[in-house]
């Protein structure tokens, strides 16, 4: 945990390079950016810390803005592409523990690879997919 960089961010006592801004967001530069132009969109409430406890409304509000800012963002840069990453938890890479969406602009030939391809093994796409629907519906 870190003190909520981003709550000071939104609150003033600490600078950053804002770019856009509504009443529940604030979308602004990353200080250590994977390629230049790279935004963080981030909720101004501070009451959660990322995915899996954001209100529904703040999630929306905060995607608004994402969709907003990635079209801006294209044609500001004159890139061939966005790419929208969110790091949930520790083990997600997740440093910040405010919610934040990153959006990293993309360039053809920019060298920055996806993560790896993986595969299932017969039957276990079927298991996993199970897995998951029997939470999601019971
Ligand atoms: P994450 O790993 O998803 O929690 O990402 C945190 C991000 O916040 C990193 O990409 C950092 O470069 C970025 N960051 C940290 N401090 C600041 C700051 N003061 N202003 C803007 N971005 C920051």
């Amino acid at each position: 945990m870190n003190g909520c960089i981003f709550c000071k961010i939104v609150s003033g006592d600490i600078p950053s390079y804002k770019v856009y801004e509504t009443e529940g967001t604030l979308a602004i530069l990353d200080i250590n950016p994977v390629a230049k132009g790279h935004v963080l969109v981030i909720p101004k409430g501070s009451s959660s810390s990322n995915i899996f406890d954001i209100s529904a409304a703040e999630w929306a509000a905060v995607m608004e803005t994402v969709r907003i800012v990635a079209i801006a963002l294209e044609k500001a840069l004159d890139a061939d592409g966005v790419n929208l990453i969110m790091n949930n938890r520790e083990h997600a890479g997740q440093v910040i523990f405010h919610p934040h969406v990153h959006l990293v602009p993309r360039f053809k030939g920019d060298g920055l690879k996806h993560w790896p391809p993986g595969k299932y093994v017969q039957g276990e796409a079927v298991a996993v997919k199970e897995k998951i629907r029997s939470v999601l519906i019971g």
